[in-house]
């Protein structure tokens, strides 16, 4: 799973495996999951009437 900053639009990976709170970059705490093509595809197939 990978994660982008809101922030600075840093992504990264960690490799411990845990959610990361912080931006190892900036510090900020805006760190969300970062959406891959499969998860979008994969949400669009289950509501196909949000298209
Ligand atoms: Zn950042």
């Amino acid at each position: 799973m990978k994660y982008i900053c809101g922030n600075c639009k840093y992504r990264f990976e960690p490799k411990t495996g845990k959610v990361p709170k912080t931006c190892p970059f900036c510090n900020s705490t805006a760190v969300s999951k970062e959406a891959t093509t499969s998860d979008i595809l994969d949400d669009l197939s289950r509501n196909p009437m949000s298209r």
